[in-house]
Formats: structure tokens, C-alpha cells, sequence
């Protein structure tokens, strides 16, 4: 199958999502023109041109030759530039042709039942995220050299990460014993006074897109850090978005998420329910609660993060950036030898304090 390839009207070059614009750009002649202007002017070649612009739109129109050729869990694709194979696994959905550099989406992956409802698109460009990084990879006087080198900050990458975004309607009833005590002294003694209550709660709350990540290679806990994303620049989805990113279509459908979200849904409407809970009691304890949640909706967003993984003391660690925010999530691996070299000037300094203090009091 042809990989679809979004090209410049005017000279045929790649085009690729402009950050700073938040335009299609065309990296050769400088042609710009807003993701939707360029997804007509497709729309509209496929109806009425068909064959005879092939040549500058290479639009994947059904009748390009299916190489299908499945190689355990990889799949070929067809570059619509050099026509050189671009091979992925089963979930990549935007990528670039390791020959010619030219972006390459897999269309069968971003259409149909696979089609996101939403994007956010990128807003800090590949410099800005290049600097952050920097800037992170400086901090810290046990950090491995490796983190600031040229090759390790080459593999920085923007990538569109699946999402399900979760509505939900939840309702919490809880029962709990509280308590306010009160002290007093007459006398030679100290009185303390606790009244008992018991508190009745019932309280419902709607969240509304609530993330979760859909893909099994990034890691849970460091996309789940990486949120708040800003849904008010979410934009509803089109292909031209990833031209110049790479992208993958989820591994797990919105259902078989549920549990993990639930959980999530289910901690937040518990803290809801015990906010309501007058602070002036010394004591609160939940005897009994009762958790009910009920899914609304759940829909598909693409949500960009860059992304550099590098391997580090036979481990890997994973440096990640929201794309539209900038904030960072990332370990910091420690480096042994500077842990040591560390080490041994702190010991030489403390052992050089000791020998004055022994000096001075010694004397
Ligand atoms: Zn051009
Ligand atoms: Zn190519």
C-alpha cells in the first residue's frame, strides 16, 4: 500500500505542519496554507482529476498497487515519492520514509474506526523543545555527559501520542464518624470534650476528558504526568496535522481502558465527596462508601509530546516534554563516576573541616 504523502501544490516538495504558524508549510517554496485548505484541494483532486495529477498529488486513491505484504508483526508500505519501502509495525500511523526523508502516513490507520476525533496540535517547535531539553540536561552535577551530547540530542522527536478522553458522570454516598474535641483545664485537671457525628454525603460530580494513553510503548505514569493539555486549542482531527511527526493508532480500545480510568474517576469522586466534609472536625472516618460510575462518552485524540529515549547503564530512561505546554517529564539517571568523584570531594572536605575543628580545639 502507498503511504499518503501530503505534497506542495506549486512545486511538489513535502509539506509539513508548521508549528509557528499553525499552517501547512512547504519546507522548498515556502507555499502555506491552513491543514483545511490543503485537505480540500485533495478532497477535490481525487474527484476530479483523478490520474492526471498524479504526478504532483500522489493521493492514495484505492487502485495504487496493495503490497500487503505481512512480515510477522510488520507491514510495508510504499513511499508516494521514492517509492522505496517504508516498513512498520502494526501500529505505526505516521512516520517518514528512511530513504528520501519524505513524511509518510498510514492512511488505513487514521481512517474508518481508526479515525481520531481530535487533535491538539504541536506549539512548541523542535528548537524550543531542543533548548528545554538543554537546559534539563545541564541541571544536576551527577548527570552522565552522555545526556548532553550532540547524537543523544538528535533523537529528540515529536510524536502524536493516542488518547482515550474519558466523560464521566460519578456519584459517591458515604457514611463517616466524626468527631470535634475540645479541651479545657479546671483545676489541677485537663478536660476533654468530643462530640460524635455522623455525617451523610452524597455527592455527584461530571469529569469531563479525562486522559488516558492508549499506546502499550509509552509509559503510563510519565504520560499521565505529563497532563494538564489545554483542551481549548484541541482541534477536530485531520490527516495533514501529522505530515512532519510521527504518530501511532492506539493499542487499546476505549473499553478495555476503562478499568484504568475508573480507578482514576473513582479517587477523584472520593476526594469530592470527603471535600465536602467540614474541616472542623478533628477526626473523619468513612465506615461505609459507595462508588457509582457511569461512562458517557470516550473519545479518540491524538496529543503531541516530544519525546527522546536513550539507554543509559543497561537501562532504559525516557525523557518526554508535552508538546503543547512544554512541561517536562523525565528521570535523571546519575552518572557512577561523578557519584563517586562527588563523593571523594565531599569526603576531602569534610575530612579537611575535621582536621581544623580538631586544630582549633586540639590546640
Ligand atoms: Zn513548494
Ligand atoms: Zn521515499
Amino acid at each position: 500500500m502507498e503511504a499518503k504523502s501530503y505534497v506542495c501544490p506549486t512545486c511538489g516538495a513535502a509539506m509539513e505542519f508548521d508549528i509557528e504558524e499553525q499552517k501547512m508549510s512547504c519546507s522548498h517554496c515556502g507555499t502555506k496554507m491552513t491543514v483545511e485548505e490543503l485537505d480540500r484541494q485533495y478532497h477535490n483532486l481525487d474527484g476530479q482529476y483523478g490520474d492526471k495529477n498524479a504526478n504532483n498529488f500522489s493521493m492514495n486513491d484505492g487502485a495504487a498497487t496493495r503490497e500487503d505484504n505481512y512480515n510477522g508483526n510488520f507491514k510495508v508500505y510504499r513511499c508516494a515519492s521514492c517509492g522505496a519501502e517504508v516498513i512498520t509495525d502494526d501500529y505505526t500511523a505516521a512516520t517518514f520514509c528512511s530513504f528520501c526523508g519524505r513524511p509518510s502516513l498510514m492512511e488505513d490507520r487514521l481512517t474508518g474506526a481508526l479515525m481520531p476525533e481530535y487533535v491538539i496540535p504541536f506549539k512548541i517547535r523542535k528548537e524550543e523543545a531542543v533548548d528545554i531539553y538543554k537546559a534539563w540536561a545541564r541541571k544536576g552535577a551527577l548527570t552522565p555527559s552522555l545526556l548532553r551530547k550532540n547524537a543523544t540530542i538528535e533523537k529528540i522527536t515529536g510524536m502524536y501520542v493516542p488518547f482515550w478522553l474519558y466523560d464521566y458522570d460519578a456519584t459517591i454516598d458515604l457514611d463517616a464518624q466524626c468527631t470535634i474535641t475540645r479541651s479545657h483545664t479546671s483545676g489541677e485537671y485537663r478536660i476533654v470534650d468530643t462530640d460524635h457525628y455522623n455525617v451523610k454525603r452524597v455527592v455527584e460530580a461530571e469529569f469531563n476528558r479525562v486522559p488516558a494513553d492508549a499506546s502499550e510503548k509509552m509509559p503510563d505514569n510519565i504520560m499521565d504526568m505529563l497532563e494538564p493539555f489545554g483542551y481549548g486549542e484541541m482541534r477536530q482531527f485531520e490527516m495533514p496535522y501529522l505530515s512532519g511527526y510521527y504518530s501511532e493508532r492506539f493499542n487499546y480500545d476505549s473499553v478495555q481502558m476503562m478499568p484504568r480510568i475508573e480507578r482514576r474517576i473513582a479517587r477523584y469522586i472520593e476526594e469530592a465527596g470527603r471535600d465536602t466534609i467540614d474541616k472542623r472536625y478533628s477526626t473523619v472516618n468513612v465506615m461505609r462508601k459507595n462508588i457509582e460510575l457511569n461512562k458517557m462518552n470516550a473519545s479518540y485524540a491524538l496529543l503531541p509530546v516530544w519525546m527522546l529515549n536513550y539507554r543509559y547503564n543497561n537501562r532504559d530512561y525516557m525523557f518526554a516534554l508535552n508538546g503543547q505546554t512544554g512541561k517536562i517529564v523525565a528521570d535523571r539517571p546519575v552518572s557512577k563516576q561523578k557519584g563517586a568523584a562527588w563523593f571523594a570531594t565531599i569526603s576531602t572536605v569534610l575530612f579537611t573541616i575535621l582536621m581544623l575543628i580538631g586544630r582549633i580545639f586540639g590546640a
